[in-house]
């Protein structure tokens, strides 16, 4: 058996609290707060706690979904973006670009936010932006 633990940072908030993940042949069975990180101080929430298991989810998203007919189907990336592209435009067209609102995430980067605001404000001409954190 290999077992060892990885020193790395929880992707559930921005907080940015170490952990490290405890890892049995290759696979991801435990977490343990980093005592040393100055950020968290060896606490983690409930959710750095659970970290390791949504890592091989077996509900966890790995490819965009898309409406068809009434149901979600899995679609390329390029498929995705494309029809992501489109409807943004149409709903422009008709309705203008305040009848669009963009929704982001604590779970992403900062520079990640960054460029979907301004996306949202350069590209597409609102600032309807909005974050889960203050949802
Ligand atoms: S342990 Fe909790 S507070 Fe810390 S980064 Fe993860 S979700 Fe955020």
């Amino acid at each position: 058996m290999d077992y060892r633990t990885v020193l790395t940072t929880c992707t559930y908030c921005g907080c940015g609290c170490n952990l490290y993940l405890e890892v049995l042949d290759g696979e991801p069975i435990g977490t343990i707060p980093c005592k040393t990180s100055p950020v968290n101080q060896g606490k983690l929430c409930i959710k750095g706690w659970n970290v390791h298991e949504f890592i091989r989810n077996k509900n966890r998203l790995k490819k965009p979904l898309v409406k068809k007919d009434g149901e979600l189907v899995e679609v390329e990336w390029e498929e995705a973006i494309d029809y992501t592209a489109t409807r943004l435009r149409e709903i422009k067209e008709a309705n203008g670009p305040d009848s669009i609102g963009f929704l982001t995430s604590a779970r992403v980067t900062n520079e990640e936010n960054y460029l979907y605001q301004k996306f949202a404000r350069a590209g597409v001409g609102t600032n309807n932006v909005d974050h889960c954190a203050r949802l």
